[in-house]
């Protein structure tokens, strides 16, 4: 199913693959274009600053050893350090890597905190692995890439496929290294080792944020309001409850291996429990099975993607019925479907908006690390909700001051705080 996603490109209709890279450098030259950015800045912006591949050995359990590879980009740092997250999976590429990286710096710079853009990622089926496996692979991976990153340089944090325990193994073999304990090397830790709280929360509770504003600007209440959530892993899972909370039904979920429905909404805490006992989401008896793409297009006010990219194309924006999305996931819809979600009046809380509580905390958590000083949780999670909201009045101006869709606002407005940034510090030497 994964592969399905990523290897058509059912959005301009053609058999290319799909490439996440090609889409972000497009979403950011309708951006420059709009912003009318220099050539020079342009062709600054574009690239990545640094693209590390890593290839490196893993013993199995089995005795054998197997070669894993590895990436870890850093795109612009003239805000600050480079800031982003660490993905397994099968299907991981440079160049998924590299858009990831580049959304990293307009997300940090749209929620105003002081990062540039990183991503990492390990190609892996983490599935397959073993916990001892997964330690030994994501210790080996993080000396690779110990030349570049550090609480100064490049902070990394949980994405697809890892967690808080990856992170406390990425922070203890980079404090091994260093022969003291460095917490701020990454973030998403646990809270026993220097972990924020709300962290684990805080992208789903920034999707919610800005939905509830979203909402308001439309006029539609969110108690009641249907939703359907692709993907149910930290993002999803915790969205659904989230929603769920302020009185939303939870009307469709999905994850890799399957979609359920029921349209008078799903009792959660029986689905999380099957999760867990079967490890899918697939087979939960009081709901129907439907197709994992068809979460996007089944009866709903409110779609959450929250797993992969390019999962809402040009085909499925013509069927989508919610009359908002909020992109917890990282680059979930095609500029086609941009286009004409834009044209059918369906709001969208693009991503570097809609899912920027998780990096946000993740600065919080950087910051106390630094001070060794800690927050308690309805400070962060105050402190989250005046940055997203700030955030959102300022992409919702920008998109009533241009008469443009909510994407090439937030982009605009992060493109031009980097581009700022760059021109302000010039070009070395
Ligand atoms: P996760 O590994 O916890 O969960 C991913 C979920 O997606 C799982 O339920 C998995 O089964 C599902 N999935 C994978 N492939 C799928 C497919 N082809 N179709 C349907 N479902 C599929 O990851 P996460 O941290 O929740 O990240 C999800 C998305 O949110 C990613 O795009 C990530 O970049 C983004 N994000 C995460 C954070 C964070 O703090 N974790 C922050 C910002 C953005």
């Amino acid at each position: 199913m994964h592969n399905e996603v990523k290897s058509t490109s059912a959005s301009d209709g053609s058999a290319s693959p799909f490439n996440p890279y090609k889409m972000a450098v497009q979403q950011f030259d309708i951006a420059a274009e709009k912003l009318g950015l220099s050539e020079d800045m342009r062709e600054i912006l574009r690239r990545p600053k640094r693209e590390l591949t890593v290839h490196f050995p893993v013993r199995l359990d089995n005795g054998r050893i197997r070669t894993f590879t590895g990436y870890r980009v850093q795109h612009n740092v003239n805000r600050g350090p480079a800031k982003g997250g660490i993905r397994y999976g099968p299907d991981v590429t440079l160049d998924e890597v590299k858009a990831l990286a580049m959304w990293m710096a307009w997300k940090c710079a749209v929620v105003g905190i002081p990062f540039g853009g990183a991503k990492g990622g390990v190609i892996c089926d983490p599935k397959d692995m073993t916990p001892a496996e997964l330690e030994r692979l994501t210790r080996r991976y993080a000396t690779e890439i110990a030349i570049i990153i550090g609480p100064h340089s490049d902070i990394p944090a949980p994405d697809v496929n890892t967690n808080p325990q990856v992170m406390a193994w990425i922070m203890d073999t980079y404090s091994m290294h260093e022969g003291f304990s460095i917490p701020a090397v990454v973030t998403g830790k646990p809270l026993s080792i220097g972990g924020s709280e709300g962290r684990n929360e805080a992208t789903a509770t920034g999707v919610l944020f800005v939905t509830r504003q979203a909402a308001k600007r439309i006029g539609m209440p969110l108690r009641g309001a249907r939703v359907s959530i692709q993907g149910y892993g930290n993002a999803g899972s915790i969205a659904a409850r989230l929603f769920h909370n302020e009185g939303c039904k939870i009307v469709a979920v999905s994850d890799s291996r399957g979609a359920i429905y029921n349209e008078n909404g799903l009792d959660l805490a029986e689905v999380s429990r099957h999760k867990q006992e079967t490890g899918s989401v697939v087979g939960f008896i009081h709901a129907q099975a439907i197709r994992v793409q068809d979460v996007v297009e089944v009866p709903c006010d409110i779609l959450i993607p929250a797993a992969l990219e390019g999962i809402i194309t040009a085909a499925s924006a013509e069927r989508i019925q919610a009359r908002i999305i909020a992109e917890a996931a990282n680059g979930p819809t095609t500029p086609e479907a941009d286009r004409i979600l834009y044209k059918r009046g369906v709001m969208i809380i693009p991503d570097i908006l809609a899912n920027a509580g998780g990096v946000t905390v993740s600065y919080f958590e950087w910051v106390q690390d630094l001070q060794s000083f800690f927050w308690g949780v309805e400070e962060i999670t105050q402190r989250l909700e005046m940055i997203m909201n700030r955030s959102f009045a300022a992409v919702a101006e920008k998109a009533d001051q241009f008469h443009c869709d909510m994407r090439l606002a937030a982009n605009m407005l992060a493109i031009s705080r980097v581009a700022e940034a760059t021109q302000i510090r010039g070009i070395y030497p």
